[in-house]
């Protein structure tokens, strides 16, 4: 049985297909059309049209989106990519390529990936978190998405970072309308920010990673900020789902510093006399959201 993948991401279009034992055939990546929306479900259509006549071999399809479905519409909500708004993506891929298609968030996908045969493989619980641009989240459940009522399970990064202190005051205002949301302290753009609010120079999350690895105080200072932020956030997550097994994913989950200094902190924000819960860094890389794409189709 052969698993086709997609991952619709802001800048690039991805494609996977994975043999039944998850093993990759074909992984493909182009950009994404700009702004258009005909363009991108032509762009999507011909990538599979062209993985299948190479296999020789028709597969499943599961798509990731930087957004959700609406629970009613299934119209596309909350999408980065804003052509996709208030579209019928997943009808009108179907449509196109005459079979039923899977979609999902791409944190979902994400966790997913990560629960079937990475970082989290073998665990019950698994939550998959991605620290990038932006941050997202998703909930896996024996090795299933934990879709929700509302589409929204594990969006945790427009929940308020919960126990303020002084140093998350004034909170900063979220592009989604609120203040203080936990993207606001903890995506790549607001690690620097927060750096430069502390009187520090202009960086990058990752010059400042980089800079604090070297023993400057400024960055360290900084870096320790977000560990005890993130610390916070994912306690309240531990709190309510319990998993075995948090998995970073994006560009932040490089710093290697978070494995170790986060779960020193969280426990005093976990209503728990012992937390058993490990904060691992993903296996798949960047291939983790077109693989958990494909894995949508994960029958058993
Ligand atoms: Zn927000």
């Amino acid at each position: 049985m052969l698993r086709i993948g997609v991952d619709l991401g802001g800048t690039k279009i991805e494609i996977v297909a994975l043999d039944e034992t998850g093993n990759q055939r074909l992984r493909r990546r182009v950009p994404t059309p700009q702004g258009d929306y005909a363009a991108t479900l032509a762009t999507i259509a011909a990538l599979v049209d062209a993985a299948e006549s190479e296999l020789g071999e028709r597969g499943s399809i599961g798509v990731g989106i930087p957004g959700a479905e609406s629970a009613g519409s299934g119209l596309i909500k909350n999408a980065s990519s804003t052509c996709l708004i208030g579209k019928a993506l997943r009808g009108d891929l179907q449509n196109l390529l005459q079979r039923e298609i899977r979609v999902a968030n791409d944190a979902n996908c994400f966790a997913l990936s990560e629960a079937i045969n990475g970082a989290g493989q073998g665990a019950e619980v698994v939550f998959g978190v991605i620290l990038g641009t932006g941050v997202g989240g998703g909930i896996v459940v024996r090795e299933r998405v934990l879709t929700g009522t509302n589409r929204i399970a594990g969006e945790w990064g427009h929940n308020p970072l919960p126990y303020p202190d002084e140093e998350t005051r004034p909170p900063p205002r979220c592009y989604c309308g609120r203040q203080g949301c936990v993207e606001t302290w903890l995506s790549g753009p607001s690690l620097a920010a927060d750096h430069a609010r502390h009187g520090g120079e202009t960086l990058t999350a990752k010059a400042i990673a980089a800079h604090a690895d070297a023993g400057e105080t400024d960055c360290a200072a900084t870096l320790s900020r977000y560990h005890r932020r993130l610390a916070k956030s994912l306690a309240q997550v531990i709190n309510i789902v319990d998993p075995q097994v948090i998995v970073l994913g994006g560009g932040l989950s490089n710093i290697g510093s978070l494995y170790t200094a986060v779960p020193a902190l969280w426990a005093s924000y976990i209503f728990s006399d012992q937390v058993h819960t490990q904060l691992r860094r993903h296996q798949h890389g960047d291939s983790s959201g077109v693989r958990g794409a494909a894995w949508l189709w994960n029958e058993h």
